[in-house]
């Protein structure tokens, strides 16, 4: 028989401040392979240490140690967490089965951390618990299990990776004695069947079932003898002896991603329901706040821009001012026809840069078509590329042309609200107030929405009823000091110096008006960058309420971890010893703060919609959601997870699992 432990010179000295504890103190032992040997000594001895040490779930001060003729002390963290799982079968006096976990899944604990698939883990885990007696218990959780039925789960998880050796640290510590004698004829049954085993007592009557009985005190060895022969074992009822054909598992020593996830979400978000819920709020909040108020910034800056294109893109105007009374007539006595074609012609003469220009009057007369009239129809005198100005159309028909000016024609262009309402078309002739006027034309249907930005005036140019300037003049009576033009509207060919242009047409149109102040001229496109700019300046704020809304769900989401790290210490020490890594136990609690922010992170971005298509329904205000903004949102929520997941789960891979397992 080969060896399988050797142990040189190993001591483990525990540093109290100035105290030192030599808990082992220069130990040397050999275990051949096939032993079944049982350590024994007074309380504080020594044996526990030296069991975690042969267990490698603690590392000697001084001294080597080789398991299987690998030296322990060259490996780092993953090697011994593999060692752990594949070679050794710990079992310890209290069970240290997890509470949440069916028999089936305890057993399986292990093979998970050897990277075995579910189906594999079941196959294996059933066998082993129905071999081992556990037949009609395989879904029942520990609870609900005796002492023996416990310790024997403990054992089967124990076996389950099929290792050389079995570490068991008074495995009969807490069961009676009829119990505690199964236990132990089941120990000498797998001995028979070929593994080693070490077992920690300090019970005389149980270390007499060991072939070999090593004796510590004060952490060393005082006397290493053989028993004498023992009567054989008694065969088994459940033959556990058979666990020998359970097959090593395949898996590549890696726990599957897909099991990461299982474990964070039963252990982290679905083992405390109401905690996971609370903890989210925060996240949940900061991300709804985000997704609704961008949606409806998205929507009212959309809306805007469409506002824009319906006064024109670029444009320049030039209003006339509603004055009244004596201001009308001080202005009128320097300035007697207001805006006018004159102005219009100043402007294209000294302004560069238009790429079309109109100009309109309204007129208030009845428009009608025998005796049905259009409501809100709104008869205008227009000068100039009203088309090209507006980006408005004629959908049948013809626009207004020069020569219809010039001219004088009594024709007209109907906009498709009021064309629909009085079932006009090209050729049909209506009357505008008294005089009589051929369609020529109809307008394409415009998208109209009133205005929302104060500075700026939308009408429905669906209700627009176009009619030469010079026909206006001619056949309708001007009202004095009425002025002669209600706008004029530039198109500039690019949106570069809009701002200054329109000052240039400021002074050309005070000169033209002998500085009379009966105009405004206003640039569209400006006035909605401004009312940008105040939105941005609100954006920022909603930024900054939700950024502190998730920073603070972030701290809560650290807080809870750091909790949860706490109160499953015992199960980061199981976990640990069956095989889990550090980095198994660190990616375990981030993906668990990660899931628990990226739920918050959905359920804000639903919350979020919801309340923006409420604020739609409720307040009329127009929404825009944005796939970036929502895919932007669950990458942000994340990454909290992961930010403020990382100190605990360092908390928690860090933790040492001797220490843990203690506790
Ligand atoms: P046994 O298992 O034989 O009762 P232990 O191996 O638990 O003994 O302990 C051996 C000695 O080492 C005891 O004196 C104990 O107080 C000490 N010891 C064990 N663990 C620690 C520790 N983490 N820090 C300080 N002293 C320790």
């Amino acid at each position: 028989m080969g060896t399988l432990i050797e142990l040189r010179g190993i001591s483990r000295i525990y540093r109290m401040g100035d105290t030192e504890v030599r808990a082992l103190d220069g130990v040397d032992l050999c275990i051949a392979e096939g032993e079944f040997i049982a350590i024994v000594g007074p309380s504080g001895s020594g044996k526990s240490t030296l069991m975690y040490l042969l267990g490698c779930l603690d590392r000697p001060t001084g001294g080597t140690y080789s398991l299987g003729g690998t030296d322990v002390a060259s490996l780092d963290d993953a090697g011994l967490s593999r060692l752990r799982n594949r070679e050794i079968g710990y079992i310890f006096q209290s069970f240290n089965l997890l509470p949440d976990l069916t028999v089936v899944e305890n057993v399986a604990l292990g093979l998970v951390y050897a990277g075995e698939d579910a189906e594999r883990r079941r196959a294996t885990a059933t066998a082993i618990a129905t071999r081992f007696g556990l037949g009609s218990r395989l879904g029942h959780t520990p609870m609900e299990l005796s002492g023996g039925q416990m310790q024997r789960v403990a054992i089967a998880r124990g076996l389950a990776c099929r290792p050389r050796l079995i570490l068991a640290d008074e495995p009969t510590g807490n069961l009676d004695t009829r119990t505690g004698a199964e236990i132990m004829a089941m120990f000498r049954r797998l001995n028979a069947a070929g593994h080693t085993v070490v077992l920690v007592t300090h019970d005389p009557g149980v270390a007499a079932q060991a072939d070999r009985a090593v004796r510590i005190v004060d952490g060393r060895i005082v006397s290493d003898e053989r028993n004498p022969p023992r009567e054989a074992v008694p065969p088994a009822e459940s033959q556990e002896a058979e666990v020998v054909d359970v097959p090593k598992p395949v898996g590549d020593g890696a726990i599957r991603p897909a099991d990461t996830l299982r474990i964070a979400v039963h252990e982290g978000l679905l083992a405390h329901k109401m905690r996971s819920a609370l903890t989210m709020l925060g996240i949940v909040f900061g991300i709804a706040a985000v997704i609704a108020m961008t949606a409806i910034t998205e929507g009212g800056k959309q809306r805007q821009l469409e506002q824009i294109r319906q006064i024109g893109m670029n444009a320049i105007q030039v209003r006339s001012l509603a004055l009244d009374g004596s201001r009308l007539l001080a202005q009128r006595r320097t300035n007697p026809d207001g805006v006018t074609p004159d102005d219009l012609g100043a402007l294209r003469r000294h302004v560069d840069g238009i790429e079309a220009a109109a100009a309109w009057k309204a007129l208030k007369a009845e428009v009608r078509l025998g005796d049905r009239v259009a409501e809100d129809a709104t008869p205008q005198g227009v000068t100039g590329d009203l088309q090209r100005v507006l980006d408005f159309h004629v959908a049948q028909g013809r626009f207004l042309t020069a020569e219809d000016d010039e001219a004088r024609a009594r024709v007209c262009v109907l906009g498709s609200a009021v064309a629909e309402e009085l079932e006009a078309e090209p050729g049909t002739a209506i009357t505008v107030g008294d005089q009589l006027m051929t369609v020529v034309g109809v307008m394409g249907r415009k998208a109209y929405a009133a205005s929302d930005i104060s500075d700026i005036s939308i009408a429905d140019r669906n209700r627009d009823v176009y009619i030469p300037y010079g026909t206006l003049r001619a056949y309708y009576r001007k009202l004095p000091r009425d002025s002669q033009l209600d706008a004029i509207a530039l198109r500039m060919a690019s949106d570069e110096g809009l701002v200054e242009r329109s000052h240039l047409v400021r002074r050309i149109v005070s000169d033209q008006h002998r500085g009379a102040e009966d105009f405004a001229v206003s640039v569209p496109l400006e006035v909605l960058r401004q009312a940008q700019a105040t939105r941005e300046v609100f954006n920022l704020l909603i930024i900054v309420i939700a950024a502190i809304s998730l920073i603070v769900g972030g701290i809560g989401i650290m807080n809870i971890m750091l909790a949860t790290v706490t109160e499953r210490t015992r199960e980061i020490g199981i976990r640990r010893a069956v095989g889990a890594g550090q980095r198994t136990v660190l990616a375990q609690f981030l993906v668990e703060a990660s899931l628990l922010s990226l739920t918050g992170g959905v359920i804000g971005l639903l919350a979020g919609v919801a309340g923006a298509l409420a604020v739609q329904a409720v307040f009329g205000f127009a929404v825009a959601f944005s796939p970036l903004i929502a895919v932007l949102a669950v990458c942000v929520s994340v990454g909290i997870g992961i930010v403020f997941g990382l100190f605990p789960a360092w908390k928690a891979a860090r933790m040492d699992p001797v220490e843990a397992l203690r506790t």
